[in-house]
């Protein structure tokens, strides 16, 4: 079996971000639950590192169903079971704060993990205004009044040789038209992004699993004329690079590195499409959305007694 990417799931559902259409919420449980972490059984992981060098993978993704960086020990864990198979890239996926703040994660994780081979950090975003990125991420939450500073962070990541891709969820209200991704695109020139994914919110097919999550994505869902015209754009004024086997395109955008994805993609008659994913402690499935789409498991007898992993207490952090 082939697959096209690899993913891997750190930490649990805890999350610090407030997304109303959390793409988590949307796919399924599996093994991993709010609150604690399930640890990771480094056979199965390792089995799964094969399986995607076999692929011919060049990139490994740090992912989460929750904030990953809740668990720099678990992130540390992995990058240093990663070496081994010398994976090119290595990309983490977070909302950011923790990176901005210092206060779950230090620089000295940050930096032992630019050390063990972390190339990318991918932050999500939904806008260029700091005030927006705020409502949709943290403003549920007592703990922040405002939005962090994102060239700081950025320039704090170069200064580890670590490589930033802003990835954009396009929502209704935000970026959702041409004229609003050139403003995307000048800021993310500004603040010293390296690359930018766009991608436009998704909605799972089952309204059963979670109704007011996809109530939400129903109601930020981009119409087919606003998708339209940000992609005609895309296509007049980039120019495609690369072509990816799921049909993600990359453009040189005036200078600028451009990826338009889509999310939660499957395709199940074509066997190049699929995901290798990897869940804690030792699930390997290839589809975000379907519990059925597993390849192996770690059987409940083989797991009692492993303890679980609580999120890392916060720190002052800088607030
Ligand atoms: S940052 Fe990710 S996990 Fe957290 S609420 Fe948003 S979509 Fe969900």
């Amino acid at each position: 079996m082939k697959f096209n990417t690899f993913c891997i799931v750190a930490g649990s559902e805890a999350c610090t971000g407030g997304c109303k259409w959390c793409v988590a919420a949307m796919t399924t449980a599996r093994s991993i639950h709010r609150g604690k972490a399930k640890p990771v059984d480094e056979r199965v992981f390792k089995m799964a590192c094969q399986m995607a060098q076999q692929s011919g993978l060049d990139t490994a993704r740090i992912t989460g169903k929750g904030e990953p960086t809740l668990f720099p020990d678990q992130i540390e864990q992995f990058l240093r079971a990663l070496q081994p198979y010398g994976f090119t890239f290595v990309e983490m996926q977070t909302h950011g704060r923790h990176l901005a703040d210092e206060d779950f994660v230090s620089l000295e994780d940050m930096r032992k993990w630019a050390d063990l081979g972390l190339t990318h950090v991918c932050i999500s975003v939904v806008s260029y205004k700091s005030e927006r990125n705020f409502q949709h991420y943290f403003a549920h939450s007592q703990s922040y009044d405002s939005y962090f500073d994102m060239a700081a962070l950025i320039s704090k990541l170069h200064r580890l040789r670590i490589n930033v891709r802003l990835t954009c969820i396009m929502q209704k209200g935000d970026i959702d038209s041409a004229e609003e991704l050139v403003k995307f695109m000048s800021w993310a020139k500004e603040v010293k992004a390296d690359q930018v994914t766009i991608l436009p919110v998704n909605k799972p097919e089952d309204r059963e699993r979670n109704p007011r999550v996809y109530d939400a994505a129903m109601n930020s869902l981009l119409a087919a004329e606003q998708l339209a015209d940000i992609r005609g754009y895309v296509e007049k004024h980039g120019v495609p690079i690369r072509t990816l086997p799921w049909g993600a395109k990359v453009f040189d955008l005036k200078g600028q590195n451009l990826c338009f994805n889509m999310c939660l993609t499957e395709s199940p008659e074509r066997d190049d499409s699929r995901q290798l994913i990897f869940y804690p402690p030792g699930t390997l499935g290839h589809d975000w959305q379907r519990q059925g789409a597993v390849l192996y498991e770690l059987p409940a007898e083989a797991t009692e007694g492993m303890e679980l992993i609580p999120v890392r207490k916060r720190q002052g952090g800088k607030k």
